[in-house]
């Protein structure tokens, strides 16, 4: 059995690293934000090449505040791919503001650039690209078009952590950059977290604001704010974690490779590709088929798992149908729901499980 994440493999791991940190949070007896939580924002901003980081409680949360630090909300419209977890999509309902979607490119699967200029009405106000996957956006005419629109950039990063373009770190480009620390991304607490990141000083302060109630000292509390705090004990775990990163990230590359090289010769199924100058993280392995369910079912019997990064897009999900989008608006993204399957990555998988995965997609060719 060759399962798509395995977090116990990383606990084997770090796990007495992990135990020294949460008991010496547990005997501090302060259990929210604190020396913790602001060691770990000073890491994280220096990681990402941002000067200023507001350690939250979800990724959904770092989005919804980096919208309203950014001034958007009620009758505001906010530019997104329908391609992307759900979070995406209700952080910008829960602002206030109204997601508009354009279709993906269909190379990267990421927000493409060429098809958002049509989207833009009066009423726009920022563009949020998916770093889907860990691979980063097509950032340089996003931000040209924003610069040229007056709009702002909000990066949805929760699966992109130390993705790069261009030499410069997801999350560091956009006015403000989203993570999470969901346990599956490539940076996960042992429960759940989420970071804004941004060189602004007036968005870094109005979200550390609005995550604690919107108190600016104790007991004044100028804005209707929200309880987004993060944990100590997750602030402290993701310390430890955070120097493990780029070792984790650089195995998730070489695993990427492995796969490239033993699904190269096999025509019937896609490889996901890393665009020049773009460093591709791998929170998800993804090949394409035209026959995804079969290929699926396939790796199932075979002890393979896999998953699906995802098959409905967001403009098809029930729950958002009066956004008033219709099958048939992205065709791109349509097809991609109906054709992505992801393979097993993570850091501790071995090169033998990698050949298992690669000899069970080349035997199930064979079937066919
Ligand atoms: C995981 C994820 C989120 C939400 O993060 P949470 O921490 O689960 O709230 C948002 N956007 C994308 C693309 C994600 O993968």
């Amino acid at each position: 059995m060759i399962p798509l994440l395995d977090l116990g493999a990383q606990y084997e791991q770090i796990g007495a690293e992990l135990e020294t940190a949460v008991v010496s949070v547990l005997r501090s007896g302060r259990y929210i934000l604190g020396e913790e939580v602001a060691n770990f924002e000073r890491s994280f901003a220096d990681y990402c090449g941002s000067r200023h980081a507001v350690a939250v409680n979800t990724g959904t949360s770092a989005l919804h505040l980096s919208l309203l630090a950014a001034g958007i909300g009620r009758g505001d419209e906010v530019i997104t791919t329908p391609f992307t977890f759900v979070a995406t999509v209700a952080a910008i309902l829960y602002a206030g503001a109204r997601p508009v979607f354009v279709d993906i490119d269909p190379e990267t699967m990421t927000l493409d650039p060429n098809r958002v200029e049509a989207a833009i009405s009066p009423a726009t106000k920022a563009i949020v690209p998916v770093h889907l996957y860990g691979q980063m956006a097509d950032m340089d005419p996003l931000l040209m078009l924003a610069d040229r629109h007056g709009l702002v950039v909000i990066e949805d990063a929760c699966q992109a952590h130390g993705a790069e373009y261009h030499g410069r770190r997801a999350g560091s480009m956009g006015l403000a950059g989203c993570f999470s620390f969901y346990p599956g991304k490539n940076l996960g607490a042992c429960g759940e977290g989420g970071m804004l990141v941004t060189d602004s000083e007036a968005v870094a302060t109005a979200a550390r604001c609005l995550r604690d109630w919107g108190q600016q000292e104790r007991y004044h509390h100028v804005a209707k704010g929200f309880n987004y705090r993060m944990d100590a004990i997750q602030g402290a775990v993701l310390s430890v974690k955070l120097k493990h990163l780029e070792t984790w990230t650089e195995l998730r590359r070489a695993h990427a490779r492995s796969y490239d090289r033993l699904l190269g010769g096999i025509n019937y199924i896609q490889l996901p590709t890393e665009k020049r100058g773009r460093r591709h993280v791998y929170h998800v392995y993804a090949v394409r088929s035209p026959d995804r369910d079969m290929l699926q079912q396939a790796l199932a019997a075979e002890g393979v798992q896999t998953g699906l990064h995802y098959p409905i897009p967001v403009h098809l999900q029930r729950a958002y149908t009066d956004l008033g989008y219709r099958r048939g608006d992205f065709p791109h993204a349509e097809r991609a729901a109906r054709e992505v399957v992801s393979l097993p990555i993570y850091p501790e998988l071995s090169q033998a499980q990698i050949e298992q995965v690669a000899a069970a997609i080349a035997r199930d060719i064979h079937v066919h």
